[in-house]
């Protein structure tokens, strides 16, 4: 698989290989910004994710 994410926050691409077996509600980081993203829907090729508020 070669899915894509890109950030919400900053609008650059996730570097997602570090994330091999992903599904829908896995938390990612993204490399650029820092922040924390859930996992809220996947395809072959994409992902879609929501920020999460960790209350920091
Ligand atoms: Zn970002």
């Amino acid at each position: 698989m070669n899915m894509k994410c890109i950030c919400p926050e900053c609008k650059n691409p996730i570097d997602l290989s570090p994330y091999e077996n992903l599904a829908v509600g896995h938390i990612i980081e993204c490399n650029t910004c820092g922040i924390t993203l859930e996992v809220t829907f996947m395809t072959s090729d994409e992902i879609k994710t929501e920020i999460v508020d960790e209350g920091k």
